[in-house]
């Protein structure tokens, strides 16, 4: 495919998957808002997930965290300090690079805590090979102020991650739940950093969102806790739809990793614009429930319920980019079949996450007995699904205009359903058609 990249952001814009923010403004750079089909396959993905991490497993609870917080937070966490990228400039182009971005050289990545290399040798601008500047650290912190004074002791930080709450909470959730170690806090939401080169559509932004959890054992067995949320990792892109060749599981060595991380493993996706970070999964010690403990003064150490033995706890964390899992999920679900008349595209998404489960269409549009038993069907499979209707043009068209959505089923109401009760269900996949009874539907698309 030429550029696949193009392929999807043209699609998502035409069928109202991701169109670019305040268009009737001139939009504003790399910020995207997501449309009426994007928001049903993101709030898809991160139902999937909530359900899968959170429901399924008695070991780990949900939280929904403020998402400014006392600005106290970001000092412990280290992120005031620390949480820059390395910035370089284009002095004859003018334009801004991410240092650790221009050297391949390099694997390092920016962290908290770890400074970058400066480009060694002659780096040089990659878009017009001008000389670059020397390398200043930007803090990607994306500050605001609480109340109508612009001043230091009103300034709040939009949250970098949504990680910190789920230690800052630490205790309370421990106390509420009175779960016993080890157990995980799960959180979604929204996160912001002043990126300096955003860009590939939704693949890095200013504003995303997260899907982080931060699960607490006890320090001998870190390891297997590791290996275990790797191994989830794996399941859930493999529920995506994600080919295991179009992924890389890149081992960070020692050094390049953030300072509190003894071991970290960075998913990468093979994306049309090359192989970069798709989601992480960090051991973090005890570094981030000792630093909260040592700046608040309060006790966030665990008691261990048999022994009374108090200690802090330590951390694996797996976490998961909501917009990253939108934009493998299309990649993944996206192809072209056939050729000529009979080409088609097709998303080819997992039935669950697709924005519709199902469309509904009368053979005719301008028979109203056909229309009629179509519309009590959808009204009807609307109380359990997502559904679509479709009375415009003729039969093929409806079906591909589906097929490009993703929609896994469609139904036609004919002549013969007013005698049968029987409906016609065609498969988005297989393109096979099938004779259901009218009241085995729901049963009927729950199977598929
Ligand atoms: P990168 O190296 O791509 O900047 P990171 O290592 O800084 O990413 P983390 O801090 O580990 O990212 O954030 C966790 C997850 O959040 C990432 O794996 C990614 O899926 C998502 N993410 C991070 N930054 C962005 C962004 N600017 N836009 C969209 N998603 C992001």
């Amino acid at each position: 495919m030429p550029d696949k990249m193009e392929t999807i952001v043209s699609l998502c814009k035409r069928r109202g998957f991701v169109f670019p923010s305040s268009e009737i403004y001139g939009g504003l750079a790399n910020a995207w808002d997501y449309g009426p089909l994007g928001v049903e396959l993101k709030n898809n993905i991160k139902q999937a997930w909530w359900s899968r991490f959170v429901h399924r497993r008695d070991d780990v609870v949900g939280l929904d965290a403020a998402l400014l917080m006392n600005p106290k937070v970001w000092e412990a966490s280290g992120h005031l300090q620390h949480f820059t990228d390395p910035l370089v400039d284009c002095k004859k182009c003018k334009q801004r690079f991410r240092a650790d971005h221009i050297v391949p050289a390099t694997s390092a990545k920016p962290d908290l805590g770890k400074q970058v290399e400066p480009p060694k040798g002659k780096a040089v601008c990659p878009n017009c090979g001008g000389e670059l500047t020397a390398v200043r650290q930007f803090n990607l912190m994306l500050k605001t102020f609480l109340g109508p004074v612009e001043d230091s002791g009103s300034s709040v930080y939009f949250r970098p991650e949504t990680a910190q709450a789920m230690f800052v909470d630490f205790k309370q959730v421990q106390a509420v739940t009175r779960k016993k170690l080890p157990f995980g806090i799960a959180q979604v939401g929204k996160a912001f950093r002043n990126e300096i080169t955003p860009g590939n559509f939704i693949f890095r932004t200013r504003e995303f969102e997260q899907m982080e959890i931060e699960f607490f054992v006890r320090e001998n067995e870190w390891e297997w806790w590791f290996e275990h949320w790797l191994s989830e990792m794996k399941g859930w892109l493999k529920f995506l739809g994600v080919a295991e060749t179009d992924l890389n599981f890149r081992e960070i060595p020692d050094g390049e990793r953030a300072h509190y991380s003894k071991r970290t493993i960075d998913i990468d996706y093979h994306y049309p614009f090359g192989s970069k970070e798709l989601y992480g999964l960090a051991y973090r010690t005890d570094f981030d429930l000792q630093r909260h403990a040592e700046v608040s003064g309060a006790d966030l150490r665990y008691t261990d319920p048999q022994s009374g033995e108090k200690f802090f706890p330590h951390v694996i964390e797996p976490t998961w980019g909501v917009d990253r899992s939108v934009l493998v999920t299309l990649l993944s679900a996206y192809a072209e079949e056939g050729s000529g008349d009979k080409k088609r595209v097709v998303l080819k998404l997992p039935k669950t996450l697709a924005p519709y489960r199902v469309a509904v269409f009368p053979l005719l549009a301008n028979k109203p007995e056909l229309t009629k038993l179509a519309r009590e069907i959808y009204d009807d499979l609307r109380k359990t699904f997502n559904v679509a209707w479709d009375d415009r043009g003729n039969i093929g068209k409806r079906y591909l205009s589906q097929d490009e959505i993703g929609t896994p089923a469609c139904i036609t109401v004919d002549f013969d359903s007013l005698k049968d009760g029987a409906v016609t269900v065609r498969d988005r996949d297989t393109t096979k058609q099938e004779r259901v009874k009218i009241g085995e539907l729901i049963e009927y698309l729950i199977k598929l």
